[in-house]
């Protein structure tokens, strides 16, 4: 399977989003630590950016997937050589 720009950029957006993620969880459990309570401020932020790092997963899947269907199920001869197999 070839990997487009398309695949790059969202697969760069899906990591940086990922990673965004991960640093408010970080920075949340810091929080909570060091005031001890069981919320921080981060909380309506870690939310939001958990949707967007799910988004960008999505979208990253989707994408592949309209690769894979770039080799068409309608194309017979590639299933029956697979079928051959
Ligand atoms: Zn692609």
């Amino acid at each position: 399977m070839e990997a487009c720009g398309d695949c790059k950029t969202l697969k760069q957006e899906f990591w940086l989003a990922r990673e965004h993620y991960v640093s408010l969880i970080v920075q949340h459990d810091q929080m909570i630590r060091d005031s001890g309570s069981k919320t921080s401020t981060l909380d309506t932020a870690i939310k939001k950016a958990r949707r967007r790092r799910n988004d960008a997963g999505r979208r990253f899947l989707d994408h592949r997937i309209s690769h894979e269907d770039l080799i068409s199920p309608h194309d017979n001869n590639s299933r029956a050589a697979l079928k051959n197999t």
